[in-house]
């Protein structure tokens, strides 16, 4: 690598903007969960975020995955389920609606998200900061006292007893020194992608016509029967229609149709553009990302509109807020998932949430993905949230301690939702008996987080 020139920065003294027990660096589906958890009990909790609002990939027009297991029976309960509630009650949550590809899909509304993340953090009485980046960490030796933080007030310090990384990319744990890994043997990582949304969609022609003509639309997995009974469906295939308009000179950077219902009638979000080869760590790549990401939508749009039954008076409303990022680091934690413990459906006895996603790997080099199911579930130990020597640090999301493949399972919405409730109660316990999150004690954390109403298996029952 080309050595980078460097300049000495001179010392200054930093104004500390907050102090609080337990901070919370992101505000995204891990991150939310991570924060309301941490507060539930009086402690002073803040959360930052960079972006304007909460939600990170919960934002972008995805389903949330992972509510339900392969054997169809809900494994992910407690706060993210009463997040989801909460976004029912104002219209904008559908139910877990099982999918023969997806075990489940629970399709949210984008900018309900945002408000509803904000009022429960509000209601948990945690400190929220927005346009706010964590870009040190403050350190003795191997504790974590802080975080520094840059804003347009300019570079302060947020003093805390324990730090949660929330935020999908280990940026506090890599500052502070935590091993972390990216990417595959090679460094691939898997490609992002700039979702979009189309209005106008005639979906009940969309679904019929799949369910009528299979051989003309065939799917991934999915059998024209479920388009024939699902008005909210996600749709993965239509290969040959693809060829077919490569065929006329379309440039289509994926192999598969990848259109998945909104909650309003007509609405459609497209998660087809795939920019091969972005690191999503560095600002240069990301800006390309973003720049290629717009000029793929462009064509897509117009194969939907000109090949897909259903599209033909379709409009572009909106692109997502940002590039959805689907790998950057990961950290070495006191234990490594492996694919192996989730294609073994492995148990582990500091199991802080289950999860059943497959291995779902959108190849590296692009075009296509590879899927692997289980059979079931996994469990997902305390030790991969805990990262090795840094104290007083938590990491929940998709950045906890796995290896390139078991990240592709763990990475969906509702596990890094069940990986922050876990998160932040074991920050809170950590407070509450001033100890690091590496000494909490894991029976009392399981205790809690089933006392509250998470699932850990079958057949816990609740114990002091
Ligand atoms: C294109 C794409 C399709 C996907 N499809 C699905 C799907 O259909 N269903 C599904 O369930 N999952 C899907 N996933 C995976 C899922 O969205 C993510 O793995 C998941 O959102 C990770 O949650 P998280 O809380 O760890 O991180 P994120 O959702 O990335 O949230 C991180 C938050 O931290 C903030 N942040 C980051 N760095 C900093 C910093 N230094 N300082 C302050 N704030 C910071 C960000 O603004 C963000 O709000 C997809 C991902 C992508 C990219």
């Amino acid at each position: 690598m080309a050595e980078v020139k460097t300049i000495l920065e001179p010392a200054r003294e930093t104004p500390v903007r907050l102090e609080v027990d337990v901070l919370v660096v992101g505000g995204g589906p891990a991150g939310i969960i991570a924060a309301q958890a941490a507060a539930s009990d009086g402690l002073k909790v803040a959360l930052i975020d960079n972006r304007s609002f909460v939600g990170g990939n919960m934002t972008i027009g995805l389903p949330i995955l992972g509510f339900l297991g392969q054997k169809g029976n809900q494994i992910i309960k407690g706060l993210p389920q009463k997040f989801i509630d909460r976004l029912k009650e104002v219209d904008a949550a559908s139910e877990h609606r099982p999918c023969p590809l997806h075990m489940s899909l629970t399709l949210v509304e984008p900018e309900a998200v945002k408000n509803v993340g904000l009022k429960v953090l509000e209601e948990a009485g945690v400190k929220v900061l927005l346009y706010v980046f964590s870009a040190g960490v403050v350190m003795e030796g191997d504790e974590m006292k802080g975080v520094i933080i840059e804003s347009k007030s300019g570079r302060e310090v947020i003093l805390a007893k324990t730090v949660v990384d929330c935020t999908g990319d280990a940026d506090v744990a890599y500052k502070a020194g935590v091993e972390c890994e990216q990417g595959n043997d090679d460094g691939g990582a898997q490609p992002p992608t700039l979702m979009f949304c189309m209005a106008g969609v005639d979906t009940d022609k969309l679904r019929m016509s799949i369910a009528e003509e299979p051989r003309t639309y065939l799917t991934d997995f999915i059998p024209a029967e479920y388009f024939g009974q699902n008005h909210q469906f996600i749709v993965v295939g239509l290969r040959s229609v693809m060829e077919k308009a490569r065929q006329a000179g379309y440039h289509l950077p994926v192999e598969r149709t990848i259109l998945i219902t909104g909650l309003r009638e007509g609405e459609v979000w497209v998660n087809m553009s795939r920019v091969n080869g972005v690191d999503g760590t560095n600002p240069e790549s990301l800006t390309f990302g973003e720049i290629e990401g717009r000029k793929q939508v462009e064509e897509i749009q117009r194969y939907l509109v000109e090949f897909v039954p259903g599209f033909e008076e379709a409009h572009f409303t909106k692109m997502a807020p940002f590039l959805g990022i689907r790998e950057t680091r990961r950290i070495v934690g006191d234990y490594v998932m492996t694919a192996d413990d989730i294609l073994t459906c492995r148990r582990f006895e500091d199991a802080v949430a289950v999860a059943s996603y497959p291995l779902d790997i959108h190849h590296p080099e692009g075009g296509g993905c590879t899927l692997t199911w289980c059979g079931d579930s996994y469990d997902i130990p305390y030790r991969s949230l805990v990262p090795k020597k840094v104290k007083n640090l938590l990491v929940a999301g998709r950045s906890i301690s796995t290896t390139h493949e078991a990240m592709s399972a763990i990475r969906v919405m509702a596990p890094c939702m069940a990986m922050g409730e876990a998160a932040g109660r074991a920050a809170k316990l950590a407070v509450r008996h001033g100890v690091s999150p590496a000494d909490v004690n894991v029976e009392e954390l399981r205790a809690e987080l089933i006392n509250s109403g998470a699932y850990l298996g079958e057949d816990l029952t609740a114990t002091v």
